[in-house]
């Protein structure tokens, strides 16, 4: 396993199932098409996060549910997912993640200052 695969599967500790991956050339990726979906939406979230001044978590709950959607009505045998629909759940589920993470960040540092300003006072 190349170290790019190793990192990608350790990162996401996918199923690699082959009829649920992308294929270039006859390999497969080393991640799945949902996995390959929030990875390039992490790089997505990243730019939605520079250009959104403030969190927005209602957008961010919206971005992850059809992710959730998609996943429960494939749980309980409702449809067949597919791996575009798959790749774009994972793109929006990304973006939310990374959206997330920076409501996490921003609510930790605010109550931090919080607590700082009440111990020094
Ligand atoms: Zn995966």
């Amino acid at each position: 396993m190349k170290s790019i695969d190793k990192l990608l599967y350790y990162m996401f500790f996918c199923h690699r199932i082959p009829e649920r991956s992308f294929f270039y050339k006859g390999k497969q990726f080393p991640i799945c098409a949902r996995c390959t979906g929030i990875l390039i939406g992490y790089l997505f979230g990243i730019i939605y996060i520079i250009f959104s001044e403030k969190p927005h978590l209602l957008i961010e709950i919206l971005l992850i549910m059809p992710l959730a959607i998609d996943g429960i009505g494939q749980f309980y045998t409702y449809w067949t997912s597919n791996n575009i629909r798959r790749l774009i759940t994972g793109i929006f589920a990304g973006i939310a993640t990374i959206g997330f993470l920076r409501t996490a960040i921003v609510l930790g540092l605010n109550t931090g200052r919080y607590i700082f300003k009440l111990i020094t006072m």
